[in-house]
């Protein structure tokens, strides 16, 4: 499984440790990550180069340790001005395929709890401000004792193949033309195996039988979790959903269009396929 590996760098915790010495930040300003690419790890600023950016933070969030160092997520007034020329701004996709999948993971983890902070800051049931648990990744509302986790949104992503050949789509909304698997949201009370044969029918006219499980892959825009399979066709000819399909096509190992890169799942998926028809391992 090439999916998600080196994730073992980084151990989740919500129990601040006593001192911060030595901690490493990943900072938002608003909306934006501050990234330093002198640095190795670009999105993991440390304490001496954060100490003196003017921005009150509005949020600090202890995430865990990052190879054994504490590390925060921040998010800076975006009101105020900043000043760090050395830095630049960018979002979570300046960082997909420039940093390893761990360090990347980790900078979604902070995006996401950035946001699920920031979206949580009163109580939905009665209105009241919500304090963090203390042991647990929550707020939680003492007046009325409700308590929200972040939430993620489970995504399935799938490559149709009919023996050799790959069932691929462009998207509608998409600029460029690549061509890449079918996905779309898990819906409430459906199982995973009734959203994939949904999403497949809808979105390109056919159906599946046989799906195998290939793996997952958090992805922070916003908060989905995508968990990838193989399907096999079974019947149906393609037609195309107006609104979100542009084309979809059955195309050969030998002869594929451009398709994703081999960070995102979907890459993965293609990438898998072929080298195992072309007797490669993979
Ligand atoms: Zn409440």
């Amino acid at each position: 499984m090439t999916t998600h590996m080196g994730q073992s760098a980084f151990e989740a915790s919500v129990v601040e440790p006593e001192s911060a010495t030595g901690a490493r930040y990943c900072v938002f300003y608003g909306r934006e990550l501050l990234l330093d690419f002198q640095s190795r790890e670009p999105c993991l600023l440390d304490g001496g180069a954060i100490r003196f950016l003017a921005p009150e933070p509005v949020t600090r969030l202890f995430l865990g340790y990052w190879q054994g160092t504490p590390c925060y997520a921040v998010e800076l007034d975006r009101e105020s001005p900043l000043e760090a020329p050395q830095l630049t701004q960018g979002s979570l996709y300046h960082l997909l395929g420039r940093v390893d999948d761990a360090l990347f993971a980790l900078a979604g983890n902070a995006q996401q709890l950035l946001a699920w902070a920031r979206d949580n800051r009163f109580c939905g049931r009665c209105g009241e401000t919500m304090d963090y648990h203390t042991s647990e990744r929550a707020r939680t509302c003492a007046p009325c004792e409700m308590s929200i986790y972040p939430s993620i949104a489970p995504c399935i992503i799938t490559l149709v193949s009919r023996g050799e050949e790959l069932l691929l789509a462009r998207n509608a909304n998409f600029p460029g033309e690549m061509f890449s698997t079918l996905a779309g949201f898990i819906e409430v009370g459906e199982s995973v195996e009734d959203c994939l044969r949904r999403e497949v029918k809808e979105e390109v006219g056919v159906d599946v039988g046989e799906m195998r499980y290939f793996g997952s892959q958090p992805w922070p825009f916003p908060n989905q979790l995508m968990l990838g399979f193989f399907a096999e066709y079974s019947g149906g000819d393609i037609v195309c959903e107006d609104e979100e399909i542009a084309e979809a096509h059955w195309f050969r190992p030998d002869d594929l269009p451009t398709i994703p890169p081999r960070h995102s799942i979907a890459g993965q998926l293609i990438r898998h396929h072929v080298a195992l028809h072309e007797g490669r391992p993979v």
